[in-house]
């Protein structure tokens, strides 16, 4: 019987593996920098990112999203993402393209605007604030549920 095959349609990468450039008390991720022993900043390397890109954009059907996130993503440098853009451009098939960025924000300037606007990159911005506006939307007991002070 032929086994059919499902397309690709989300990624989920880590490009810069656990390394970010904050140190939050509650993060569940920066431990993982332990199994990296020969680097505690890993970064992924142009030739596994083409290899990547061209993989999925082959596996693809009419549609494809990559999502970055980390640790830091935007730790990779502006021009890694740029070459990202270009590479799906050259191995695209006329699929439609989504790229999601999940950032804390801190390196986030001018320039990267300017680059996320002009290619509609969804962005996800976790910020930290005080109690009062982190718990606006929550409910009576909503602390309790997911056990928090
Ligand atoms: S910004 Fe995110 S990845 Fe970085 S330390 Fe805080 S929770 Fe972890």
């Amino acid at each position: 019987m032929k086994r059919m095959r499902k397309p690709l349609q989300t990624l989920l990468i880590k490009p810069a593996g656990p390394d970010c450039n904050m140190a939050c008390s509650y993060c569940f991720y920066l431990e993982k920098a332990s199994l990296f022993h020969d680097s505690p900043s890993p970064r992924m390397s142009q030739y596994v990112l083409e290899e990547m890109v061209s993989q999925a954009m082959e596996q693809s059907g009419s549609q494809i999203n990559f999502i970055w996130q980390g640790g830091e993503p935007t730790l990779m440098g502006l021009e890694f993402y740029r070459k990202c853009v270009e590479l799906q451009q050259r191995f695209g098939r006329g699929q439609v393209v989504g790229n999601g960025l999940q950032t804390n924000g801190l390196l986030i300037d001018d320039e990267w605007i300017r680059f996320l606007k002009s290619y509609n990159w969804l962005v996800g911005l976790s910020l930290d604030g005080p109690q009062h506006v982190h718990d606006h939307y929550a409910g009576p007991g909503a602390a309790a549920v997911h056990g928090e002070r």
